[in-house]
């Protein structure tokens, strides 16, 4: 283990809840925590799906678990069908923080600004209505493909995932009723998971990283409503970055724009490990995981409502788009086509179609007046659930169709042992007997993982390339 920063643990130790015995103790044990939260839309609760011991809850999550050891998610086909997603247990609490600060049944417009690679994203479609809207962003290009992914395997349609600056978003004022910042840090809480993150830790990357995320916040929250609700986190244990940027929120920044953010205490159970703090100037809370504290890594999140601002800042909403409907989008499709497409999906009404380059995309019938507001204000990389092109009256599926929540379960299913599941995701032959020809979906453990096509004497892989597993 790499010795922790000197000058990160001198600037802790005036922090009251730390205790720089355990804290470093911890640290040079080298133990690792393997965390998983389950997708409630795939396999729920229904833990026998990844194995048969009885494991451990995360406290502050309904689908989190503890694993006793950290198996090859690469060579579990239910990881690839997005059964679950492996993440850290202490930022699962953000479940807890927005089921404490939002009405969750209500339809509600989220954005998670800081997406990638999807963890926060995913968790958040995981309890906000089915009538919500999750806008899950990234402004750095290269890592839009992995949360596009991790959202595609997730599987739901009430996702758009953009690639945009945070600046961007003041092109869409009080649009949203939460807005998540999962800043970007100076890492320090992922120490003992990642050591080698020790060596590129400094104080000067604490300071760059603090200005970043005012910078982030800053140009956010004009799209946050009146009343709507900031959930800031980091995994930095810094103060800069922590109770101070919750300080200037409430403080500083209210005062020089006027709309007012005021910080939300949250309840956090006494076994629960959690430390909550107050900020210096403004009081405002903040919740800090230390790994000496509780079962998971080091991570600091704060939750905020913004007030009604009367200055006419925040309160300008979006133009209305209702009625806006391109009947060009769907008059593209004959009534044989809208047939054929619908026979793919559960739900079918409750769905629109549009084209986009020959493909066709499904979104939630709801989304459509939100779909062309986002469009006009953001870059999409992604949005609803492809469904394939339509060639003569022949739907050729696409891989997001398949591993989406919404496919028709009378589409033909054919369910697959593990080693030919990996055969499949591997992209290798599969020998296996369909008995019917054309599109087939391949299950595992009746999880769908992708398309086949049978044809005679032959059986068509469709797994996505770029997605298959290298690993042997
Ligand atoms: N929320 C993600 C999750 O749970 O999987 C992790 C987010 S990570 C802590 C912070 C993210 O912020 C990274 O994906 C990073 O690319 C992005 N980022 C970096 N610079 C940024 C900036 N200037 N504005 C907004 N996001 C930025």
């Amino acid at each position: 283990m790499n010795t922790l920063p000197e000058e990160l643990i001198r600037s802790l130790r005036n922090i009251e809840s730390f205790n720089e015995e355990t804290f470093k103790a911890v640290h040079e044990s080298g133990g690792q925590i393997t965390s998983i939260r389950l997708n409630p839309k795939k396999i729920g609760n229904r833990q026998s799906a990844i194995g048969n011991e009885q494991l451990e809850r995360v406290p502050w999550n309904e689908y989190g678990y503890y694993l006793n050891e950290r198996p090859s998610f690469t060579l579990d086909p239910l990881f690839h069908a997005g059964a679950y997603y492996v993440q850290e247990a202490s930022s699962m609490f953000l479940e807890e923080a927005l089921k404490q600060t939002v009405d969750l049944a209500k339809p509600l417009k989220v954005l998670d600004l800081c997406a990638a690679p999807g963890g926060k994203s995913t968790l958040i479609q995981s309890i906000i209505s089915a009538a919500s809207l999750l806008v899950s962003n990234e402004v750095i290009k290269t890592r839009v493909h992995i949360l596009a992914e991790n959202i595609t395997k997730w599987g739901a349609a009430n996702v758009i995932v953009t690639n945009n600056d945070p600046s961007d978003f003041q092109r869409l004022p009080g649009y949203f009723d939460v807005i998540v910042v999962d800043a970007p840090c100076s890492g320090s809480g992922l120490f003992r998971k990642d050591p080698a993150a020790i060596d590129e830790w400094s104080e000067n990357n604490v300071l760059h990283c603090a200005q970043r995320q005012q910078r982030i916040l800053e140009h956010v929250i004009p799209a946050l409503k009146d009343g709507g609700i900031l959930i800031y986190s980091t995994c930095s244990y810094s103060k800069e970055e922590d109770e101070a940027i919750a300080d200037w929120l409430v403080g500083q920044r209210t005062a020089t724009c006027g709309s007012a953010v005021g910080s939300l205490q949250l309840a956090v159970h006494d076994d629960w490990g959690i430390v909550e703090t107050v900020s210096e100037k403004e009081k405002a809370y903040g919740y800090r995981f230390y790994p000496d504290k509780v079962k998971g890594e080091g991570f600091f999140i704060a939750a905020f409502k913004k007030a009604a601002s009367g200055n006419g800042i925040n309160n300008e909403t979006i133009p209305s788009r209702a009625g806006q409907r391109s009947k060009k989008k769907t008059a593209v499709f004959t009534a044989k086509e809208i047939e054929i497409l619908k026979s793919y999906i559960i739900h079918a009404d409750d769905f629109f179609f549009i084209k986009q380059n020959e493909e066709v995309i499904a979104m939630p019938l709801h989304l459509e007046n939100e779909l062309p507001v986002i469009q006009s204000a953001l870059y999409l990389k992604k949005a609803g659930v492809k469904m394939g092109t339509l060639i003569r009256n022949e739907l050729i599926p696409d891989h997001e169709l398949a591993v989406s929540n919404i496919i028709s379960d009378s589409i033909p299913r054919l369910d697959i042992e593990k080693e030919t599941a990996l055969q499949y995701l591997r992209r290798e032959e599969i020998k296996t007997t369909p008995g019917k020809m054309g599109w087939i979906l391949l299950t595992h453990m009746q999880l769908p993982i992708g398309w086949i096509k049978a044809i005679t004497n032959r059986i068509n892989n469709y797994y996505p390339a770029s997605w298959r597993i290298l690993n042997k």
